[in-house]
């Protein structure tokens, strides 16, 4: 196939190198994939039996720039295969999937390239290499060293083996939670049901339901995490307990989906492949190379945080308990209440509720007057939406960036509505990575699940909502003002547990007056919010992070006590593993179910946060502390913008993350900021 049959064969004429998805059909992928995998096996020979010494410039530098189609059609791939899939990309992706793991073993575990990277690494002091490029010699020794170069060839041969079968039964996770919460989605027969959900909440479900051939009923979608938002404001009980349940079951009904067997194989095999590796357990792999560097840190601060918020949470239960009693009802409190009263007694305590604020949060407007405003505040830059480029699916917008000096900056794309090609979540990814070397300047996109309003509605959104406009907008930042020399070191290539930290930061600017003004305004009459929702809206914050922050916990030492098992464990009863590791953490609260149970903790088994889902709360350490700086030198200035900017986004992983960060906060961090946001200070 010529790239003339087939655009991913060619690199794309359009600006930034936005991918021709236009032009690009199903059948166009596997055969990129495997002229991909080919060119890039070719490159690499060619580097590694070079007849020339080791250089940084033959070997690292030569290394960066290979495999440039493979990297193409991956992230048009991959961003597809999340956002807008099919039963063709899901079997291109199950069948490529342990290729691709074969191809990068290949790499890895290739003797003669090993050998020259560790005589370069040997020399490192001698080569007169700047700060990134030492940086850089250091990543790759790791990276390969890490990935099993070094060992003896029966281990390799076995790594190898475990490699293909994880990205398989990873790939396998995804596919069945997708197909099962799709497949539990409740439908409701009659609109009386629906009762306490909003208008235009009973119009987009009697859509959903149309569009599954459901006629004349309503459905209830199912969004990622255990808690589902209909749960605030269903006022039958009974409809509230179904759609809790079939949260709660998926991946666990022993159905075609179901995915206990998938995810205690991928955890035991993990066991092993760390084993292998050196390691005692998967955790102790991956968490070595990150900022907490031991497993033993992370448990410690969430163990630090739990008994408090378990606290918090079993206090907020006797409130909801009286609320229910008050309001004439005999029963005891379930999970299934807890969001329904909860609401209530915000309402009351602080007269606010999400049915009066949407009118206000209306997606337009939160994003260019909210959320790029805040942007071109603090990093001068500009948005113009490109009508002209092509798109993956019609409901995806494009805007050019450029700097405030007016020179190109890269391309935004944003993909904000639900829909049941997309995974569940929110989340960022790169098109194009920026680096210096190859000349590339960046290509991101935001994915969030907003449930789309019926036609010619305005899209209102909840608070929770707008906050993670703001979050995945951080995550965007870091992509698209990084300015780094290698593509390895791009935006966010940083360590796990530090990655969440930037996009956390810009959550604050949610609520900053200067920008609430700005973008919070009634979408029918442009009133502004008014100051008592405001007031009250502030006040409310910490509502709730007894009940937030226990489920959170509770699904991180879950994630931490599936990594911690060792090579020869064997897991019996996926259920029985999972209750026996909250009961033992101490955070088995039965009315506040972690985030995610084990058969749908996607974050973990699918999408790259194995032992590392501890990094939301680590990052937010650096977050929190970071906030108290932008307010103690005046917010929302160009200034701390450029100085935030400087150190820290442009860096991306070009230098180490905890260093990035003392030269932008001038010191070590500190975690009070965090244990006064979230009402943790008894700890
Ligand atoms: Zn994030």
């Amino acid at each position: 196939m010529t790239s003339h049959d087939n655009p991913l064969l060619a690199p794309s004429e359009l600006p930034y190198g936005l991918p021709p998805f236009d032009r690009i059909a199903d059948e166009h992928y596997l055969p990129a994939f495997e002229a991909g995998i080919a060119e890039h096996a070719r490159e690499v020979r060619a580097i590694a039996t070079n007849a020339e010494p080791p250089t940084f410039e033959n070997t690292i530098v030569a290394l960066e720039r290979a495999g440039r189609l493979l990297g193409r059609v991956s992230s048009v791939f991959f961003n597809l295969a999340g956002s807008n899939t099919n039963e063709t990309l899901q079997a291109v992706q199950a069948e490529i999937a342990p290729r691709l793991a074969a191809h990068s073993d290949a790499i890895h575990l290739d003797p003669e390239l090993f050998a020259r990277i560790e005589e370069l690494y040997e020399r490192r002091d001698s080569l007169g290499l700047d700060a990134e490029q030492a940086w850089l010699l250091r990543r790759y020794h790791l990276d390969f060293q890490r990935a099993g170069a070094g060992l003896p060839e029966e281990s390799q041969t076995r790594l190898r083996a475990l490699n293909e079968a994880l990205s398989t039964l990873s790939t396998r996770f995804q596919d069945n939670l997708l197909g099962d919460t799709n497949d539990l989605a409740v439908v409701v027969s009659t609109r009386d049901e629906l009762a306490g959900l909003s208008d235009d909440a009973i119009a987009a479900a009697a859509e959903a339901a149309t569009a599954r051939g459901e006629d004349g009923k309503y459905l209830i979608k199912l969004g990622l995490p255990t808690a589902q938002p209909a749960l605030a404001s269903l006022h039958d009980r009974g409809l509230r307990e179904r759609v809790f349940r079939a949260s709660t079951s998926r991946g666990n009904r022993g159905n075609e989906y179901d995915n206990a067997g998938v995810l205690a194989r991928i955890a035991t095999l993990r066991a092993e492949r760390a084993a292998l590796l050196g390691h005692p357990h998967h955790a102790a792999y991956v968490i070595e190379d990150q900022t907490a560097k031991t497993p033993d840190a992370a448990l410690s601060l969430l163990q630090r945080l739990a008994p408090v918020a378990v606290a918090n949470a079993q206090a907020d239960a006797a409130e909801l308990q009286e609320e229910i009693r008050a309001s004439g009802e005999d029963f005891t409190l379930q999970p299934w209440d807890w969001a329904y009263y909860a609401e209530r007694v915000r309402r009351r305590r602080y007269d606010l509720d999400d049915a009066e604020l949407r009118p206000y949060f209306e997606l337009e407007r939160v994003l260019v007057d909210g959320v790029f405003y805040a942007a071109s505040r603090l990093y001068g830059l500009t948005f113009t939406e490109r009508h002209d480029l092509p798109k993956y699916h019609p409901d995806v917008r494009v805007f050019e960036v450029t700097d405030a000096d007016g020179s190109p900056l890269g391309l935004f794309l944003g993909d904000y509505y639900t829909r049941d090609s997309k995974r569940g979540g929110a989340w960022m990814n790169t098109f194009v990575d920026q680096s210096r070397l190859l000349g590339e300047r960046p290509v991101v996109v935001n994915n969030l699940n907003i449930a789309k309003p019926p036609a010619g509605e305005p899209t209102l959104l909840t608070y929770d909502e707008v906050t993670t406009a703001f979050h995945e907008f951080g995550h965007a930042l870091h992509g698209l003002l990084s300015d780094v020399e290698y593509p390895t070191f791009s935006g966010t290539s940083v360590p796990r547990d530090f990655v969440e930290f930037p996009s956390q930061v810009n959550e604050m600017w949610a609520l900053w007056p200067e920008v609430l003004t700005n973008y919070a305004r009634h979408h029918r009459t442009g009133e502004p919010l008014p100051a008592r929702l405001v007031e009250r809206l502030e006040e409310s914050r910490q509502y709730g992070e007894g009940f937030a922050t226990t489920e959170y916990l509770a699904a991180a030492l879950l994630d931490l006590s599936w990594h911690l098992i060792g090579a020869d464990s064997a897991i019996g009863d996926v259920q029985r593993f999972e209750a026996d590791a909250l009961e033992k953490a101490g955070v088995a609260v039965e009315t506040v179910p972690p985030r995610y149970r084990s058969t749908y903790f996607a974050h973990i088994f699918s999408t790259g946060y194995a032992a590392g889902y501890y990094s939301y709360i680590w990052s937010e350490v650096l977050d929190a502390d970071s906030v108290e700086w932008f307010r103690e030198n005046g917010g929302l200035r160009r200034e701390n913008g450029d100085h935030y900017r400087r150190e820290l986004l442009a860096r991306g992983g070009s230098v180490d993350a905890m260093e990035a960060f003392r030269a932008f906060r001038g010191r070590d961090p500190e975690i009070e900021p965090l244990l006064k946001r979230r009402g943790l200070t008894g700890a």
